[in-house]
């Protein structure tokens, strides 16, 4: 372990400078994968038990993430120069010339994949691919769920390094087939070279490496992507106008990957009491037909099989579909719809509201805006169907929803009080890192507007984005340079902005000097 993350801290001094270097070097990986993608793929397929249809736009997610960063460093403004000249109107204090722009830690990023993205939070994905960008060598933690897909992809990776003439330290892999094996992720996160980590995975995971990371002698950041609740909250008039196209769309979105993902959707709560039923029905007969699939890994089907057992048990559930006895159980699990009651739920502790990671949707019926309850925990994303019609009424919701928790008054809630979509856009937003209009929660893009993150438990770290340009900053820190002389400053901040970037100039953005 030791020399693999030393190897990794060496390749820093050239790597982190040249921009261009990262960005060729980035092509080069991505151009090796795609080279190495058939046995990618087939091996993924017999590690994970995803298919390869799952499996192709999640390869073309990694090389094209990958790519899109080569891009980002290549345009050059991501870096967010600011200058502020002595005479810079509006500045506080003595009239010194400072310059700042991000800057890469100095050390090594120890990344840890998930199981259910082998590929796009794996050993060249997006926590890789950002860190990388942003100068920093990495350390990758195997997975126990997919060694061979982990030990094939920092292959490749390597071996295109050292093909564009960098050093195959700049991916360090640390073994770990045993998943019952903590030493080698606390050897990691504990080494004094490693200056931050990179984690997608279970809120459980991510935390217990967060604490790690902040007992050591300098403590560093974490910056964790597990799991949440997603709640997707259907209006009345939406519902009527077009109630077969959500049932046909939200039974889509749990069914895709097995309802793996840490985007599906968690809860739905539905206006209208009488409409509940209806759409307990509509998306039961939806997963009838669907296939019982094998879960990513054993650990996985363990915790899925948990998760329905807690929820069952928290008296909240009124019905549900079929839940196999524990004797039937085993790592093939069905999809299974939940009928929550909203009054008992929202008695209920947060428990209920943590991710339930597999194909579990609990629907539950309002006839008003319990929601407040509903939105306890943070979210990666949150979705709103309505109509334009949803967008009126309910002018006493904020306060009714702001009051004590225990001390509501449900004869307050009529029918109107779900009515407003704008009002519960707004309280949406505060919970999570993405909002969903007239859509699902699945399916996430990778560009620039794109945040994935959000509240905890969606993330440790609600002031970032894993995904998208931005994901570079996790493993930078601004750095000021305070009357430093022309000759001395980096590129990015000399006063004739030679490589032309998009800088914040005395309070105005331009590509002018300054
Ligand atoms: P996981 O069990 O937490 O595993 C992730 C990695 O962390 C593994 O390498 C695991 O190794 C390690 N790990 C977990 N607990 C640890 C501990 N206490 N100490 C040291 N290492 C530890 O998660 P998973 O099952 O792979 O992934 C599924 C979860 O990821 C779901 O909750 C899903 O929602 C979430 N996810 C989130 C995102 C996102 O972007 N927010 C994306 C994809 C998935 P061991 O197996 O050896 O413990």
């Amino acid at each position: 372990m030791r020399g693999i993350v030393e190897e990794a801290r060496a390749a820093q001094r050239d790597w982190a400078p040249d921009a261009r270097r990262r960005a060729t070097a980035l092509e080069a990986v991505a151009d090796a994968l795609e080279r190495a993608r058939a046995e990618i793929i087939a091996t993924a397929v017999e590690e994970t038990a995803l298919t390869p249809e799952e499996l192709a736009p999640e390869f073309a997610r990694m090389v094209g993430t990958l790519r899109m960063f080569a891009g980002v460093l290549r345009e050059g403004s991501w870096v967010r120069a600011t200058v502020d000249g002595a005479l810079a109107q509006g500045a506080i204090g003595p009239g010194h010339d400072c310059r700042s722009m991000l800057a890469p830690l100095d050390g090594v990023v120890a990344v840890f994949g998930a199981s259910n993205f082998p590929l796009a939070y794996g050993v060249c994905g997006g926590d890789t691919a950002s860190a990388w960008a942003a100068g920093c060598p990495v350390v990758v933690k195997e997975h126990p769920a997919h060694p061979k897909t982990g030990r094939l992809i920092a292959e490749a990776a390597r071996a295109a390094l050292v093909s564009v003439g960098q050093p195959a330290g700049l991916l360090g892999y640390v073994e770990n087939a045993d998943a019952k094996d903590l030493g080698p992720a606390r050897e990691l996160v504990t080494h004094s070279f490693v200056k931050a980590v990179g984690f997608t995975g279970s809120t459980t995971g991510g935390m217990a490496l967060d604490a790690l990371a902040r007992s050591r002698r300098h403590p560093i950041p974490v910056f964790a992507e597990m799991g949440s609740m997603n709640l997707v909250m259907v209006l009345r008039h939406a519902f009527e106008a077009r109630r077969e196209q959500i049932a046909d769309d939200l039974a889509a979105s749990l069914l895709s990957r097995h309802g793996q993902q840490c985007t599906k959707p968690g809860m739905v709560l539905v206006a209208g009491r009488e409409n509940g039923p209806w759409l307990f029905e509509a998306l039961a007969a939806r997963i009838a037909g669907a296939p019982r699939r094998r879960m990513l890994s054993p650990a996985v089907a363990a915790s899925y099989w948990r998760r329905l057992d807690e929820a069952l048990a928290s008296g909240a559930i009124t019905r549900h579909t079929p839940v196999p006895t524990a004797a039937e159980r085993g790592d093939v699990t069905p999809p299974v719809i939940l009928e929550g009651d909203v009054q008992k739920m929202s008695m209920l502790g947060s428990a209920i509201y943590d991710e339930i990671f597999g194909p579990a949707l609990i629907v539950v019926p309002t006839w008003a805006l319990e929601g407040g309850y509903f939105l306890r925990n943070g979210m990666l994303a949150a979705t709103l169907i309505a109509d334009e019609r949803d967008f009126i009424g309910m002018e006493h919701a904020v306060e009714v929803m702001t009051e004590g928790e225990d001390e509501i008054d449900w004869s307050h809630f009529d029918d109107a009080h779900i009515a407003s979509a704008g009002e519960i856009a707004r309280y949406l937003a505060t919970r999570s890192g993405r909002m969903v209009f007239n859509g699902v929660p699945t399916g996430v893009r990778v560009c620039g507007g794109m945040v994935h993150g959000g509240p905890y438990p969606a993330t440790n770290a609600a002031g970032t984005t894993a995904v998208g340009p931005r994901a570079m900053e996790r493993w930078c820190r601004p750095v000021c340079w305070q009357n430093w002389p022309e000759l001395v400053l980096p590129a990015a901040l000399r006063r004739a902005n030679p490589l032309g970037i998009m800088r914040q100039v005395n309070g105005a953005w331009t590509r002018e000097p300054g």
